[in-house]
Order: C-alpha cells, then structure tokens, then sequence
C-alpha cells in the first residue's frame, strides 16, 4: 500500500503544527503523522504562559488544540500512526507509517521532538503534572517562595537549579555520583547559589504526598557497601536527566551529533538529504521551547514549499 505525497510532516508538536499551517497555506497539500504523544510535549505540562499572544496564559493542551485546528483549517491532512521506518536514499523518500503502510514523499519535515527521560519511577507517573515535571522553563513559576528537588548532575540541570533558585526558596539538586558532570562555570554557579544545596551520591527512590508531591525518598551512598535513607520535603521534583531525540529511524540517512539530535546545515533546517527538513526539538539541544520549535517548523515548510518549486514537483 503506497501513497506518493509533495510534503509529509512526522510529528505534532508546534514545530510539526507549525508546518503543517504554512504548507497547508501555501497549497501543498501536507500530511501530517501525529506520532506517538498527539500534541507533543507540551501536552504533559500544566500551563504555558511564556507562549506569546496569550496573556493569560493557556494550558498546553488547549494550546495544541489550537495549533490543529489552525492546520485543519488550511486542509491539512492529519492522521493518527507512527513513522517506524524511513528509506531516504533517494527521491520519493519512502517512509513507513505503523510498519504497514508506506508514504513516498517529495519533502519529508522531520518534527519528531525529544522525549524527556525519567528515572522510572511508578511515583513519577503518579505524580505526572501534580509536582513532577521534566521541565523548569514550563513549570517553575508554579513553585514561587517553595522547596524543589532538581534531579541530575549536567549542564541542564544546573541550568534549571539556578533557574529555580530565582523563583523557590530552596532548591534540592540530587546527584548520583560524587561530582557534578555539568561544565566548570555551571558548577561555580550552582556551587555559589545560596539557594542551592546539592546531594552528592544520592539517588531518589520514592515521592509521597496526598495531592500532590510533598517530598521525596532519598537514599545516600555511604562508602561501598552502606547507605542511609530518609526523606527531604518538597513541592516540585524536577528531572533533568537528558533528553532522548526521536531520530533513531532516520540516522543511517542524515547526521547526528553523539546523543542523536539531527544535525542541519547552520541555522537552517536543512539535512544533508535534499528535501528532508528537521525542526523543533529532533534537531535543537539548547532552547527546546515551543516557540524555538514553532519557528523552525515555519522555515521548514518554506525551505519545503522553495524546494519543490525549484524541481517543479
Ligand atoms: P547530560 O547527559 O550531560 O547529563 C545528564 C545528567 O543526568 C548526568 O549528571 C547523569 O549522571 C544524570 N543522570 C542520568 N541518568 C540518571 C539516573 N537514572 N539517575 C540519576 N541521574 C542520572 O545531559 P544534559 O541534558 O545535562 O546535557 C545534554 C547536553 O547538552 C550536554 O552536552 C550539555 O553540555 C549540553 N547543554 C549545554 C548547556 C549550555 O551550554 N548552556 C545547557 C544544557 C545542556 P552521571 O553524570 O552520573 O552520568
């Protein structure tokens, strides 16, 4: 079962939204796959207030709502399944949707996002949106004058600890190893921040609280063989563990850097596939907001909309 598109857009967030809006305007007939999570990321996260135009602020959800239906006013067409293979040696790029059907595609935009990844907690599922996030930028406001834990010892999340150490009163940064891997200036940073108290050798277990996250379980690595467990208050639980970008399909085609964000010609969206586009969080480690990714999804769709005109598809 094949299917022979001019542009295939992989991914519903505001970067594969974004898109699917300007090609849909610019009539080339888009087909949107929302992918695994419909609406991407921001769907897990409460409010977003820093998304400009709404003063109010919107929940995300809503937010993604909106995005469709701008889309779907353009006439795009937005199906539900999952891209599971991808073949970009040449032109029509064959993509698979659900390993059964197969859409060949004059332009593909690659807006498959990154997944935040958890420590694997049962709690943290428990928790999702009443205390735990994966996000300070989204989600720190909400814990204005209060106690939050950040967990992991990188560049994000000192970045996020001295974020929230603007806003919270204290800030948990746990640790699981006896240094932080975070770069020198990050480390001065946070080490400096009165507001800060890292964990060193800790590792969380466990978050309890009756509506809502109230603290976590903590266990301290002492020497090699002892430990000692207890609990430390808290009203948010913030994980900063990396991210995952969805490109894995895709990387015998194009270039990723060692994590596996897609790499594109400068500020551009272009890969190395003429015709291929990446936008939004599959191809950006540093800002990961949804406006960064809305405007990468534009310049996607216009380097998509260029392409076809100059090889009159
Ligand atoms: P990193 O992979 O650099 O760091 C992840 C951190 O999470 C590590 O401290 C790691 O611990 C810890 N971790 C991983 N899994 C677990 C677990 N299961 N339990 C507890 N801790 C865990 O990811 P980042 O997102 O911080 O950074 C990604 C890249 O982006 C890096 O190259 C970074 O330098 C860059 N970056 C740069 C910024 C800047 O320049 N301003 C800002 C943000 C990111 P361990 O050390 O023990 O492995």
């Amino acid at each position: 079962m094949t299917e022979r598109v001019r542009c295939l857009i992989i991914g519903s967030g505001p970067a594969g939204y974004t898109a699917a809006i300007y090609t849909g305007r610019a009539n080339l007939n888009p087909v949107l796959y929302e992918g695994i999570q419909p609406g991407g990321q921001l769907t897990i996260t409460t409010e977003v207030e820093n998304f400009p135009g709404y003063p109010e602020g919107i929940g995300g959800t809503e937010l993604m709502d909106d995005l469709r239906k701008q889309a779907e006013r353009f006439g795009v067409d937005i199906r539900s399944g999952i891209a599971t293979k991808a073949d970009l040696s040449q032109a029509p790029y064959k993509i698979t949707i659900d390993d059964e059907k197969v859409i060949e595609a004059d332009t593909v935009i690659i807006s498959t996002g990154a997944t935040a990844k958890y420590l694997g907690l049962e709690d943290e599922q428990k928790y999702a949106g009443m205390g735990v996030s994966a996000c300070a930028t989204c989600d720190g406001f909400f814990y204005r004058k209060k106690v939050v834990a950040v967990v992991g010892g990188g560049d994000t999340a000192c970045e996020e600890a001295i974020y929230l150490a603007g806003l919270a009163s204290k800030v948990y940064l746990i640790v699981r190893k006896p240094y932080l891997r975070a770069s020198q200036i990050m480390q001065d940073r946070v080490m400096n921040n009165p507001k800060i108290e890292v964990l060193f050798e800790h590792n969380t277990v466990g978050l309890f609280g009756e509506n809502g996250v109230e603290g976590a379980h903590v266990v301290k690595r002492m020497g090699e063989a002892d430990e000692e467990r207890y609990d430390i208050a808290i009203d948010g639980f913030f994980l900063a563990i990396g991210h995952k970008p969805n490109s894995d399909i895709f990387k015998e085609w194009i270039d990723t850097d060692e994590v596996g964000y897609i790499i594109t010609e400068g500020a551009t969206p272009r890969t190395k596939v003429p015709g291929v586009f990446a936008a939004g969080d599959v191809a950006d480690p540093h800002y990961r907001q949804a406006i960064t990714a809305a405007a990468s999804g534009c310049k996607a769709a216009i380097e998509a909309e260029r392409y076809l005109s100059e090889h009159n598809l």
